[in-house]
């Protein structure tokens, strides 16, 4: 049979009728525009394990001179090509914002390879470089990437393998892949370029085509949020209306025949008609009972790599080169195996800062930034793509709402700010709220586009299950 928006839509929305109060777990970008939008038409409670609103977007007040400086060392950057919910967002709260540089560089063995992205000075930054074939090379493979790449998009090439099995395929150079291609990847997801290896090859691709990276022209604009991405977090606050329990990480969600209960690890307990977990995956499926971890098995799926991210002065933590510094700045020790990425952001120029001191986030220093030049040390958890990450994410929207949970998170999409929008967007269309902005019809067919995936995906899932049921077990020999 088949299924129609309007049948999905209504069996997803059914039992809404008897909701009155809703907790939301989390605060950062998912969490908290879900429990805007539902506070629309509801009486919605947000705790939040730290004692800040935000999680992800995390800005920071450094004093310098008679100046306070609020520095991202979260969520820094968007283009609106690609982020078209978050660019919605922004202008209907009036959030300023500004264009900024996404330039990229590399150092290898403090500077022993050292290049940027930027422009032909960056790239030859080391002038040896200029007489270098392997360079040269490596930079023809780079344009014979993109130009395989963007074809293999178009065709109906399968796709479904591993990066680290696609450039092999294709026999990309060593020096391509470990000095350029991999460094980037690892960057941009926060992970080491072992674990981009295992990235399913079709997301990466279409990933670096929609965000301009198949090409050296024509790249989007990016831009970053005007003093500091902590201001629409204010924003938001001011144009809603819910109850916030700050220093509150819930440690229980439970089924009960009439909504689900809630317990945070001091031990205070409350119920609630309907529960939106906006935090992780893996915390989502840590705090479920035995019964609801039954029934969400695909978040077991999602794993997280954590970062441990400084904001410092210290200039050893950048290309040995002033000629290579750009906005992000890939760091690698060839020596030692890479387990955690470490990639230093140049703040002043991200956020255009107007300062004395050249400010740095750095995620997994291989040397940490001396503890004089060190103004705040912060874990961040980021989600693992692979395969299996990949194929649970098919199966969330046919999660929603099952014993009065729902989920929103960035690891609906690609892990990024507009992913984690993104997800709490669709969360309120399954509720049948209007978003404060008006939406494009485009967006809407969208949805139910994707609704109706979900749909035929859950019912040949289950299909396959009856059939796995039925075959007969082999007799061993
Ligand atoms: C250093 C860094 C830089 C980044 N830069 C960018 C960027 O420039 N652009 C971009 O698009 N993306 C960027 N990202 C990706 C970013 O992770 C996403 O953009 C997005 O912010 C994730 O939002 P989220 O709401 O899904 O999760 P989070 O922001 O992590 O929110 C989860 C929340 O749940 C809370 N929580 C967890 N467990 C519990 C519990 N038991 N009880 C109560 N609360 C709990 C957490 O404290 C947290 O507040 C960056 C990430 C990092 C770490």
């Amino acid at each position: 049979m088949q299924t129609t928006p309007q049948q999905t839509h209504l069996e997803l929305v059914s039992d809404k009728e008897k909701v009155h109060r809703i907790a939301v777990v989390g605060s950062g970008i998912s969490a908290l525009s879900a429990a805007w939008f539902l506070s629309q038409r509801y009486e919605v409670e947000i705790f939040e394990k730290d004692d800040r609103l935000g999680g992800h977007t995390n800005t920071v007040s450094v004093a310098e001179n008679d100046k306070v400086l609020n520095i991202d060392t979260g969520f820094i950057v968007f283009n609106r090509p690609n982020y078209p919910n978050l660019t919605a967002m922004f202008e209907h709260l009036q959030v300023a914002t500004e264009n900024t540089d996404m330039s990229f560089a590399v150092s290898i063995d403090k500077g022993d390879l050292e290049y940027s992205g930027t422009n032909l000075n960056g790239l030859f930054a080391q002038r040896r470089n200029l007489l270098s074939p392997k360079h040269w090379s490596m930079i023809l493979e780079i344009m014979r990437f993109n130009r395989q790449a963007k074809n293999d998009l178009k065709s109906s090439y399968a796709l479904d393998q591993s990066l680290g099995v696609y450039l092999l395929e294709h026999e990309f150079s060593p020096a391509m892949r470990d000095h350029y291609r991999l460094p980037m990847a690892a960057a941009i997801w926060s992970c080491p370029v072992e674990t981009m290896m295992q990235f399913p090859t079709r997301s990466f691709l279409q990933f670096f085509a929609n965000h301009g990276l198949l090409n050296i022209e024509d790249r989007p604009q990016w831009e970053t949020v005007t003093n500091g991405s902590g201001t629409y977090i204010d924003k938001i606050i001011q144009n809603s209306d819910f109850k916030i329990h700050l220093s509150s990480p819930v440690d229980k969600v439970q089924k009960q025949a009439n909504g689900v209960k809630l317990t945070t690890a001091s031990g205070k307990q409350d119920y609630f008609d309907a529960v939106v977990l906006g935090c992780h995956a893996d915390q989502a499926w840590q705090m479920m009972d035995a019964d609801l971890k039954t029934e969400f098995a695909p978040l077991q799926h999602f794993e997280y790599q954590e970062n441990m991210a400084y904001l410092h002065t210290d200039l050893a933590l950048m290309p040995t080169r002033k000629a290579a510094w750009s906005s992000w700045n890939y760091l690698r020790d060839m020596q030692s195996p890479e387990t955690h990425v470490a990639v230093s952001y140049w703040m002043n120029q991200l956020q255009n800062l107007d300062t004395d001191q050249d400010y740095m986030v750095t995620l997994n220093p291989i040397d940490k930034p001396d503890p004089a030049k060190t103004l705040k040390e912060i874990r961040y958890e980021h989600p693992v793509f692979d395969k299996d990450a990949m194929q649970a994410q098919s199966q969330l929207m046919d999660l929603q709402g099952r014993s009065g949970i729902w989920l929103c998170g960035s690891y609906f999409g690609y892990g990024f700010h507009e992913d984690g929008l993104k997800s709490s967007v669709d969360l309120a269309r399954l509720w049948n709220l209007s978003l404060p902005w008006e939406e494009s019809e485009d967006d809407h067919k969208q949805f139910e586009l994707d609704l109706i995936r979900t749909a035929s995906n859950a019912a040949s899932d289950k299909h396959i299950d009856r059939q796995d049921e039925q075959q007969p077990i082999q007799a061993a020999s």
